[in-house]
């Protein structure tokens, strides 16, 4: 069966800080109620995302949350990956990542039972492959909180040249 077309994956996504960031995302969800990060950049080294909330964390919520991410890096969840027609998407899955001229099928990300959203990126197979989540600062100014993040302790698939899936 050969896979419905679609819009082409962006190439400068580090996966394993790329599905991190899914995660991230999630917990800033569950956590505030705030919208997933509309403004981010992912890079190996250290990546950002910006979340809009009414006031500032707490430096306990700082620490809250990266230790969130890693309670959900740790239990080695599966990422998989659904096709599903746009009609047919769940209301609460953002598709705002999407861009505009996106295929009528919509490729849906699952980060096991705790997260999905419509993504084109690549991503790791398993959270195992992501590493530790860790905070490297945050700034909050005007409505929006910046958080900067690296991994540590990286598994050695972080390093092994481009990996094929299929
Ligand atoms: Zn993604």
């Amino acid at each position: 069966m050969q896979e419905p077309q679609l819009n082409e994956a962006k190439k400068d996504y580090h996966r394993p800080m790329h599905t991190a960031e899914h995660i991230l995302n999630q917990t800033m969800v569950r956590m505030f109620g705030c919208e997933r990060s509309k403004n981010s950049h992912i890079e190996k080294k250290k990546s950002k995302c910006d979340y809009f909330l009414k006031e500032s964390p707490t430096p306990e919520q700082i620490s809250e949350i990266e230790a969130a991410v890693n309670a959900q890096i740790e239990r080695n969840l599966p990422v998989n990956i659904v096709f599903a027609e746009r009609n047919e998407v769940p209301t609460n899955v953002d598709l705002s990542k999407l861009p505009e001229d996106v295929s009528e099928t919509l490729r849906l990300v699952t980060v096991g039972d705790y997260d999905i959203c419509a993504c084109i990126g690549e991503h790791v197979n398993n959270t195992s492959e992501i590493g530790r989540f860790k905070i490297i600062s945050s700034e909050y100014l005007e409505g929006k909180l910046r958080i900067r993040f690296k991994l540590e302790k990286s598994p050695d698939i972080l390093q092994r040249p481009d990996r094929q899936d299929n």
